[in-house]
């Protein structure tokens, strides 16, 4: 702890210092980029804080990465090696990475480069002063399509409609939480692991600050379009139920005007007595009420979905082997999570 004098009125401001830091990376085929991000991370890491592990969750790379982190856990013995038994996606390794953290303060980021070590000091000033989250915000959307930037604007609005829950805007997963705020979200139980969702949902004193990222230094996004379709639809299914209410809302108001419109063919019929014209009408309504039916199934079946994924129970992840030992309390592996291998130890050589 520091105690700085501060202003003409001298308030006293303490401030925390981090004796060790956890850098959870996950990665998919990151072999290119991983040589290029470590010596940078490592250095600034060094500057900041007396202890530090980095922590590389390899969600079923298939590319050299494997050897790639062997060759750097050399130069780095602060690299600590998850490699997940398959693919699980971005936000599994993640769960994977902050699980097996131990770290005071835990620092998430992408391994292509786009996250710039640089901003974790700041990060970690902030945290020092007493924030328990700073999470980095995109200042530009420059470099995304306009049908990317507007389909982002109307997920963060829809999101918005979530009873009381505030997801920032533009901000991703490159963030510095305090131990608590980890432990909050390790405690959560749900297998649908909505990161930006959980993170918004925990709270904790939280402040953005912002930074352009850069271009991606090797490879391509792994989140294509239709991928981050499916991602919005998995966010809005796990924090929103409007979706829901909106289909009993539209049932009742088509329902009414049905009946309105019944009426008025009863009395056409009484007044004037034509019954067999309305062919056109008839399809189209009959097709209609057909296309609302399947929409409001299709939703339905989304819910549907997640609540299946929940109850089967089944681990976020599978870990099949870890090397390194990371900072000194290391993991005792949760029980929940099925490990194939103990730490530095290949289930493949006995
Ligand atoms: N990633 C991952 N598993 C996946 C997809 C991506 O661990 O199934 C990692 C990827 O290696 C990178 C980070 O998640 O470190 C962000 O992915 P990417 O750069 O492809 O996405 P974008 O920057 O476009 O959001
Ligand atoms: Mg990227």
């Amino acid at each position: 702890m520091v105690l700085l004098q501060h202003g003409a009125q001298g308030i006293m401001i303490t401030k925390r210092q981090a004796q060790t830091l956890s850098c959870v990376i996950p990665g998919l085929n990151e072999a290119e980029n991983l040589p290029a991000l470590l010596p940078v991370l490592v250095a600034k890491l060094r500057e900041l804080v007396p202890d530090f592990e980095i922590i590389f969750v390899d969600d079923g790379s298939t590319d050299a990465t494997p050897l790639v982190i062997e060759q750097l856990r050399q130069t780095y013995p602060q690299l600590v090696y998850l490699q997940l038994s398959r693919n699980f996606g971005k936000e599994a390794a993640l769960t994977a990475g902050l699980e097996a953290s131990r770290g005071q303060v835990v620092v998430c980021m992408d391994a292509d480069l786009q996250h710039p070590p640089a901003l974790i000091e700041a990060m970690l000033e902030r945290w020092s002063t007493g924030l328990e989250m700073v999470y980095a915000v995109r200042e530009t959307r420059d470099d995304e399509t306009w049908m990317k930037r507007a389909g982002t604007s109307l997920f963060y609005k829809l999101m918005r409609t979530s009873n009381g829950l505030r997801v920032p805007r533009d901000a991703g997963d490159f963030r510095l939480m305090d131990r608590c705020v980890v432990d909050a979200l390790m405690a959560l139980p749900e297998r649908s692991r909505f990161m930006k969702g959980l993170f918004a949902w925990v709270g904790f004193p939280s402040e953005p600050i912002y930074y352009s990222p850069a271009e991606r230094l090797h490879g391509v996004s792994r989140f294509r379009p239709t991928k981050l379709l499916r991602f919005a639809v998995d966010g809005l299914t796990a924090f929103t139920t409007w979706p829901l209410r909106l289909l009993s809302l539209l049932g009742a108001v088509l329902a009414m005007l049905s009946f309105s419109y019944g009426l008025f063919i009863i009395f056409k019929h009484l007044l004037y007595g034509d019954a067999v014209r309305g062919w056109t009408t008839l399809i189209t309504v009959v097709l209609f009420f057909a296309g609302v039916n399947m929409l409001s199934l299709g939703v339905v079946g989304e819910y549907v979905a997640s609540i299946f994924a929940e109850v089967k129970h089944r681990p976020l992840y599978l870990v099949h082997r870890r090397r390194g030992q990371g900072l000194a309390q290391a993991s005792e592996p949760a029980p929940d999570q099925k490990q194939l291998a103990t730490p530095d130890q290949d289930p493949q050589q006995g």
